[in-house]
């Protein structure tokens, strides 16, 4: 499959016939690691708890990804295609769902996608776990926000060239979300300490303007790999490591300090609650 998505690279013109669609997410690595590095970010108590629940936090991280398979509608909450809705730096753009699809009508938002309001929509489930001491409840919710976390700090899940159609680089999702985060092995990540998160959904879209001038440097970079390796695989992969690793790191990590950034906030807006003292897990 990777071969056939280089060689289709190499030759843009030609598109790949028969290949699934990209899954227009982390793999199941990416997803793990922000999940469970989130919990580092935590403070007491919250990080003792989650710490017990390191296992829901990872092993849930992918559950949207499956949902997708059976629910057609799920597909809308992994991305927001911003740039077919407003030009960078997105500076208008309406944060409330109201009014976004007043700007932008229904149908067109849920074509382009809907991501930030997903994971607003899970805080405010979050929020709810906490206030009502419902704890396995929030362990699970986090996973499920930290899905959605996850794929809004992969900037090809915010543009309408996600698999590089408009500029030749045909495949570029899978080659760099999955052939890439497995080839580079193990990854560094550095996680901040948790902050309070005022407006979940603004946050959202600072992510989504921080990320978006890495779509140029990844798109670049798998031009030049592409070029330089010549239809050769491990050479076309060693080039992209070499070229995308920080970013990667990078982008992981900010991913885990948001995600625990919003857990912290949840909590506090639930006013604090204690967990329960016996893990369960
Ligand atoms: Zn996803």
């Amino acid at each position: 499959m990777f071969r056939r998505l280089v060689v289709s690279f190499l030759s843009a013109s030609v598109l790949l016939g028969g290949c699934p669609a990209p899954s227009r997410s982390w793999e199941e690595k990416g997803h793990v690691l922000i999940n469970g590095h989130a919990i580092d970010s935590l403070p007491e108590p919250l990080r003792g708890f989650f710490s017990t629940h390191r296992s829901t936090m990872e092993k849930r991280s992918q559950d949207p990804d499956y949902w997708k398979l059976d629910d057609e509608e799920e597909r809308r909450y992994h991305y927001i295609d911003i740039d077919a809705l407003r030009p960078y730096p997105f500076t208008d753009f309406p944060l409330d769902y109201e009014a976004a699809t007043r700007a932008f009508g229904r149908l067109r938002l849920r074509e382009e996608g809907e991501l930030p309001w997903r994971i607003e929509e899970y805080f405010d489930i979050l929020v709810q776990d906490f206030e009502n001491g419902q704890w396995e409840d929030a362990a699970y919710t986090a996973a499920i926000l930290g899905h959605y976390v996850a794929d809004l700090h992969q900037p090809l899940h915010t543009t309408k060239n996600y698999d590089g159609d408009l500029t030749g680089n045909k495949g570029v999702h899978s080659r760099f979300e999955g052939n890439l985060l497995d080839r580079l092995g193990d990854l560094t990540l550095s996680v901040s300490s948790a902050v309070y998160v005022e407006d979940p959904v603004a946050s959202t879209l600072e992510v989504v303007r921080s990320g978006y001038p890495l779509i140029r440097t990844i798109l670049q970079a798998d031009s030049e790999a592409g070029r330089a390796a010549s239809g050769d695989e491990e050479r076309y992969l060693g080039i992209l490591e070499q070229k995308l690793r920080p970013l990667v790191e990078k982008r992981l990590s900010e991913a885990s300090s948001f995600l625990g950034s919003l857990i912290y906030s949840a909590w506090s807006l639930a006013e604090k609650p204690n967990p329960p003292s016996s893990p369960s897990e």
